[in-house]
């Protein structure tokens, strides 16, 4: 089955009769038949409810949902993108393993890292996971995990998940990626070697910015069940509304994808024989340096666009305060475009060296382009332009 009808037709145990959209289950808690049910529950000798911390049907039928989308055997959803990162190296790591990380990602992700993980005596570094000698060099450490972002945030680098899988699997070494910007409608890495994939599904894969979420998906059941342990203690779990949210998201997956991958395309071009436009990051352009692996490993190259204005940051200033149809704001992968400065607003916590050194310098903006027509997006940028 394709995947654009998989967003539609996924299998669920819940699906097979009674209402063609599952009703909200919005219950902490579930009645056990009688006294052996209840045990058998609690013994994992029978499939149920017990208490929505544990599991509950609605975020159950997301988890499946998206284990399919993802090519993946099970899934966890949490409370956001943010939790399942935390799930993933709480649960699987302990005091004296070692974890790589891409050095352009989520920045929270890196603080989690720096902060808190190494508190626990879990160790990390950070390299530039485009560059495959770096990846290689690294692994002279012994290490536990490697952690990716592909396209890499907000600096759009392409990472090579294939090559990189067979580099963890010689060395045991978990491969984690998370997929946020590409949504599995781009790009797949379970079918690529990874191990384990994230999304923070406020983005792309509930798309309509009025959630906050995350999904984890395992193709090991011996994974999945460490991380549901992990989830289960930490507490970290999406509420049951949320689920019915994204499930209802997901529907329109593809077809936005494609609207979002049009729009930003002929957005990246514009944009990039625009006089006052140094550079731009995009995947879809035969510019970006990765553009051949992209092409491989992507099926169409996203809706985020980064560029850098000439004038650095009064020009970012300019731009940021005249757009009218981009609203300023952060986040990404909603149906409205939206458009953000990472130097001053998401990547500000980031030390200045490693800021400048992965180029977010500060002339660099975020466009994360909707769904909206592309010659009113193009205006409304080109007006914005001329008040540079
Ligand atoms: C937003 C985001 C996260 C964190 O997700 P939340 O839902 O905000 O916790 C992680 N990774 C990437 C790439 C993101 O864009």
């Amino acid at each position: 089955m394709d995947i654009k009808t998989a967003c539609i037709h996924y299998s669920s145990p819940q699906l097979n009769e009674g209402p063609v959209v599952s009703p909200i289950y919005q219950t902490s808690t579930f009645r056990f038949r009688d006294f052996q049910h209840g045990a058998d529950l609690f013994a994992g000798k029978t499939h149920g409810y017990i208490y929505s911390r544990m599991l509950n049907p609605t975020v159950e039928l997301l988890e499946d949902c998206i284990a399919q989308l993802e090519g993946g055997t099970k899934a966890l959803a949490t409370a956001s993108g943010m939790a399942a990162i935390q799930t993933v190296f709480t649960g699987l790591c302990s005091s004296g393993d070692h974890i790589i990380c891409s050095e352009s990602v989520y920045a929270p992700t890196a603080g989690l890292l720096h902060n808190y993980l190494s508190h626990l005596g879990i160790t990390s570094s950070f390299i530039d996971s485009s560059d495959i000698e770096q990846v290689k060099s690294a692994f002279q450490a012994d290490i536990k995990l490697v952690f990716i972002e592909t396209p890499g945030n907000p600096t759009l680098v392409i990472s090579d998940i294939a090559q990189i899988a067979r580099l963890c699997r010689d060395r045991g070494a978990l491969l984690v990626v998370d997929n946020t910007f590409s949504s599995p409608i781009l790009q797949r890495p379970l079918e690529l070697g990874a191990d384990i994939v994230i999304h923070s599904v406020t983005k792309f894969l509930n798309g309509h910015a009025d959630v906050v979420g995350g999904i984890i998906v395992v193709r090991d059941e011996n994974l999945y069940q460490r991380l549901r342990k992990t989830l289960n203690f930490f507490g970290g779990v999406m509420a049951p509304f949320e689920a019915f949210l994204v499930l209802r998201g997901i529907k329109t997956l593809a077809l936005r994808m494609e609207r979002h991958c049009e729009n930003a395309q002929k957005i990246a071009q514009f944009l990039e024989n625009h006089p006052k436009v140094n550079w731009v990051r995009y995947p879809g352009l035969p510019s970006h340096p990765q553009y051949q692996l992209a092409k491989r490993q992507m099926s169409r190259a996203g809706g985020l666009i980064s560029f850098e204005l000439k004038g650095g940051l009064a020009a970012a200033q300019r731009l940021l305060n005249a757009t009218r149809l981009f609203i300023l704001a952060v986040s990404l992968g909603g149906v409205e475009s939206l458009i953000q400065h990472p130097a001053s607003m998401t990547h500000a916590s980031m030390p200045v060296e490693l800021r400048i050194r992965t180029g977010i310098t500060d002339g660099l903006i975020r466009l994360s382009v909707g769904i909206e027509d592309v010659n009113d997006l193009i205006a409304d940028l080109d007006q914005a332009l001329q008040k540079v």
